[in-house]
């Protein structure tokens, strides 16, 4: 069975631990959306990896790993993640596949990143100023470049056209420095020449795979509440990071997808600006981001962290049909007296148990939490469902409860062997 793996709240779930734990079971990895404004941080005994475009079943020999059209592709970040890789040890050598049709990410679109955050001011969205979401922007649009665009060698034809024309776009909204579409298409040459043989049409590649039996798992980036269609907008990222992006972000049929994992942490965090009702501003959020070393895996920022939000998982749930939960981090709550799971919010007389559409009215909504008692024993390291202690066991079947999935998965510490798979779970057995 193929299985989608992604984020059930804002991202920073711990996917790429997830994604690393599984991969053993899969011929591939696909990567469905976002840019390398993602960071998945694997730690494979003890040594960190950190992957911010790449998937992260790259560091299992043997397994190929594609980056599929709805991802938009910076080409020097990309170069620069296979360069760390090599000289961690972890070859890619034919074993990663770039799609023909993913869209590239060019200078002009950090520079545009950059002015477009500064003019909103207070009202900024929090981006990594990366260039994803211009890239986006311009694919929306039907003017971006293409991976498979750069093959055109001629000084005369679409290519050169469409850079000359972006870099006009570009020189008028810079206005004080110009940038010379001649030497950028001269950079994207020397980048071609390495690109070429990575290149490929990664939707018949699956399609060929999937019919002999290879089983493939779609990973998604950010997660559902900043899914560009479903998240809380505008504080969204630019693509669609929900089960649907698997498809259309990779060109397979949707019952392509067997099953649906959603990664969430026993808890809340979220990096960049928009609501986040269950958040702490006082000791236990600190305590919460000490902890969970809360810090983004891409830009360092510190996350915005508060108790897990049910309300919200619930409305991933239903936006991915998840089949099964991964439960992240239940080690960051050993020590609390009583932990607090949000029900359901209160927005002005009303109480709301559905994740309301209107961003201005979700900024509204106030927790209503449920209060379960914590744990002293570490949890941290522990393989065995049995052996959580039974307050641990009580908030994670209490998570089920109101989430309405089953938590196949829990994870107790960033190793991946810090982990309990409960086989015993229906949901489970296509996992693992
Ligand atoms: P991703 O983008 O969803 O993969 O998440 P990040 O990599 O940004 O953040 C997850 C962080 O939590 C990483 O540093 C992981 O090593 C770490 N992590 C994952 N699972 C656990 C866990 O169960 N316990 C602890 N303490 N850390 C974890």
């Amino acid at each position: 069975m193929n299985v989608c793996v992604l984020g059930a709240q804002w991202g920073d779930e711990g996917k790429g631990k997830i994604v690393d734990l599984l991969t053993p079971r899969f011929s591939i990895v696909a990567r469905y959306q976002g840019g390398h404004n993602a960071g998945h941080t694997v730690y494979v005994s003890g040594r960190k990896f950190v992957l911010h475009l790449i998937p992260s079943g790259i560091l299992h020999p043997g397994v190929i790993c594609i980056i599929g059209s709805g991802v938009v592709v910076d080409l020097e970040a990309l170069f620069a993640e296979v360069d760390k890789l090599a000289g961690m040890g972890v070859d890619v050598t034919g074993r990663l596949l770039v799609s023909d049709r993913a869209h590239l990410i060019m200078p002009y679109h950090r520079e545009i990143e950059v002015l477009a955050e500064a003019r909103r001011g207070e009202r900024k969205i929090g981006t990594t100023s990366r260039g994803i979401g211009p890239a986006y922007e311009d694919k929306i649009a039907r003017r971006g470049i293409r991976v498979g665009d750069l093959a055109d060698p001629s000084n005369d034809g679409p290519l050169a056209h469409a850079i000359r024309e972006n870099v006009e776009v570009r020189n008028r909204l810079v206005g004080d420095t110009a940038m010379k579409w001649e030497s950028l298409l001269a950079d994207l040459r020397q980048h071609w020449t390495r690109l070429k043989p990575l290149v490929a049409d990664t939707s018949l590649h699956l399609d060929r795979a999937i019919k002999n039996g290879q089983r493939v798992m779609f990973e998604g980036a950010q997660g559902t509440l900043l899914d560009i269609d479903h998240g809380t907008y505008p504080f969204v990222t630019s693509s669609s990071a929900t089960a649907g992006g698997a498809s259309t972000g990779l060109g397979v049929g949707p019952k392509s997808i067997g099953a649906v994992l959603g990664v969430a942490k026993a808890y809340t965090t979220r990096v960049g600006g928009g609501p986040l009702p269950t958040e702490l501003f006082d000791a236990v959020g600190e305590r919460l981001r000490d902890t969970g070393q809360e810090y983004g895996a891409s830009t360092g920022r510190p996350r915005r962290c508060g108790w897990f939000d049910a309300v919200a998982v619930r409305y991933a749930a239903r936006i991915n049909g998840l089949d099964a939960l991964a439960i992240t981090k239940l080690d960051v709550l050993d020590g609390f007296d009583t932990l607090e799971i949000c029900t359901a919010y209160r927005c002005g007389n009303e109480v709301l148990t559905e994740m309301p559409g209107d961003t201005a009215q979700f900024a509204a909504c106030t927790p209503i939490y449920e209060t379960w008692p914590g744990w002293s024993e570490p949890t941290s390291g522990v393989t065995d469902y049995a052996r959580l202690p039974k307050e641990a066991r009580a908030y994670i079947a209490r998570l089920e409860e109101v989430t309405g999935v089953p938590a196949a998965i829990v994870s107790t510490g960033s190793d991946r062997d810090h982990t309990i798979i409960r086989r015993d779970l229906p949901s489970a057995k296509g996992l693992y």
